[in-house]
């Protein structure tokens, strides 16, 4: 029976067990209390709540009225229209499908971005910018591990120029970067940007429109990176170094782009089947209707027949007065959507296909898809 004061008790029966929850850390990250953690070890990625104060099933503290953890979750209950209609002032029509937003292409004009981008380095160029312009104090990131021969995605916190340069391209393993949000406030950080996939990049919206306070404040940007799926930690060995002996260490760069493109130290490029890496999706990404990021300031793909130009979706105010900000300063040059026809329409077929992934039994919003597509 759903109660007006909803808590983790509820959020573990309608989201963490019942495969909607795709890990994104945000419940772990708004709690009050120290009574919620992260799994991130062998593929699980899910928070738990731990042995005390009602087990891992039920909250003391919701019992007493404490509901941060679903304010904070961009999967609980009637997600999806809540954040559309605090974001946009409206809900979606069915037929953005990919959400509201106007489809561009940009790049970075800094050449240094561009290299060290995944494509065209515009999320780096739009970081940079933000920091070093009084609009975010620091930015929740992906970096890897140590040295990076792991290929370990981390969460990070980016403060400056050489932070972006060093978290820039793309892990397609789960890095959950709100759990990096502690550090960046310890850090004194009060301007927060999220950088991530629709999972993470709806949080904010969430906590927004939930009321969830200061941490709803403080997320005031988001980023968001196209995404159909992430993969299971064990895809390096079981798959990438079992059948095509490429080691983890030797590894420069992924893409994907119809297949899984990885670049080695020996300068090769090795091309495995997405069909071979599909058994190892992360179990919170099954479910996930979400492609575009639908609820960033900002989203970005690499889909198109621009290879070194990011495509880009702006969203709100704050997205298009960032773009114009950038466009001025001529950090960036863009070109309309309308150049890459081939990619608008990729945009939309792989943000239904998403769609259709949202369980029937769940709230309805994000199953709707337009009449033609059935
Ligand atoms: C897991 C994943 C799946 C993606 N799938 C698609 C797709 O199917 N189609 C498509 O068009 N685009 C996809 N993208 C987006 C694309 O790869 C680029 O991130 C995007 O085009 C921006 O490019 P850029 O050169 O502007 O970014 P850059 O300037 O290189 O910046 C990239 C940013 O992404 C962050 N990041 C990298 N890896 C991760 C990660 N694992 N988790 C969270 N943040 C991360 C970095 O820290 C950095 O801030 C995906 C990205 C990721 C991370
Ligand atoms: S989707 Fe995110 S906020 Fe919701 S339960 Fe899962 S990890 Fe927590
Ligand atoms: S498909 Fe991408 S956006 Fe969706 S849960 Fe998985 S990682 Fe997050």
């Amino acid at each position: 029976m759903p109660t007006d004061k909803p808590q983790w008790k509820e959020l573990f029966s309608e989201v963490v067990t019942s495969g909607l929850c795709t890990g994104c850390a945000a419940c772990v990250i708004a709690c009050p209390h120290p009574v919620l953690d992260y799994n991130a070890e062998g593929g699980v990625y899910k928070p738990f709540h731990l042995d005390i104060d009602g087990g891992p099933e039920d909250c003391t503290h919701g019992q007493k009225g404490c509901t941060m953890c679903t304010r904070a979750c961009p999967r609980f209950r009637n997600w999806e229209s809540e954040i559309d209609t605090h974001k946009f002032a409206r809900e979606r029509t069915d037929d953005e499908v990919y959400g509201i937003g106007d489809v561009l292409l940009a790049r970075a004009n800094d050449h240094e971005l561009i290299e060290n981008g995944q494509d065209g380095g515009f999320v780096s160029a739009l970081l940079i910018y933000a920091l070093e312009n009084d609009v975010i104090d620091a930015a929740l990131v992906s970096g890897l591990e140590g040295d990076g021969s792991t290929w370990r995605a981390m969460p990070r916190v980016a403060r400056n120029r050489a932070d972006v340069l060093e978290t820039a391209k793309s892990r397609y393993t789960y890095s959950a970067n709100l759990l990096a949000y502690p550090e960046a406030v310890e850090g004194g950080a009060e301007r927060i940007a999220v950088v991530g996939m629709g999972c993470m990049t709806s949080a904010p919206g969430a906590m927004q429109t939930r009321k969830a306070g200061k941490i709803a404040r403080r997320l005031s940007l988001t980023i968001g990176l196209l995404c159909s799926k992430t993969f299971d930690d064990s895809i390096f060995e079981e798959l990438f170094e079992a059948k095509y002996a490429i080691k983890r260490a030797d590894i420069m760069k992924m893409n994907i782009k119809g297949v899984f493109q990885i670049w080695t130290r020996d300068g090769h490029l090795h091309e495995v089947p997405l069909k071979e890496a599909h058994a190892y999706t992360r179990e919170g990404c099954t479910r996930c209707p979400d492609f575009a990021a639908e609820h960033a300031d900002i989203s970005t793909g690499g889909i198109g027949a621009y290879g070194d130009w990011t495509l880009v979706i702006v969203r709100t105010d704050k997205g298009r007065e960032l773009m114009s900000d950038l466009k001025e300063r001529g950090l960036i040059e863009t070109r309309p959507g309308d150049d890459d026809p081939g990619a608008v329409a990729l945009l939309h077929k792989l943000a239904l296909v998403s769609r259709k992934r949202w369980p029937e039994s769940a709230a309805p919003g994000p199953r709707r898809i337009p009449l033609t597509s059935h």
